[in-house]
């Protein structure tokens, strides 16, 4: 017999003040906050081409 340690993961979801969100479409899903762009993964795919470098190629 063993000890069986059962590990609930916590899951922290911040909604309101703290979240970033996208400054071009608004929307909190994917935005990545990297090289403060704070902007969502679909719209860095759309500007990057226009910036001159590729994100998720
Ligand atoms: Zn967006």
């Amino acid at each position: 017999m063993g000890l069986v340690a059962k590990i609930k993961p916590s899951k922290k979801r911040k909604f309101g003040k703290g979240v970033a969100v996208c400054r071009r479409c608004g929307t909190s899903v994917g935005v990545i906050r990297k090289y403060k762009l704070y902007m969502c993964r679909r719209c860095i795919n759309e500007v990057a081409p226009l910036m001159g470098f590729k994100v998720y190629s």
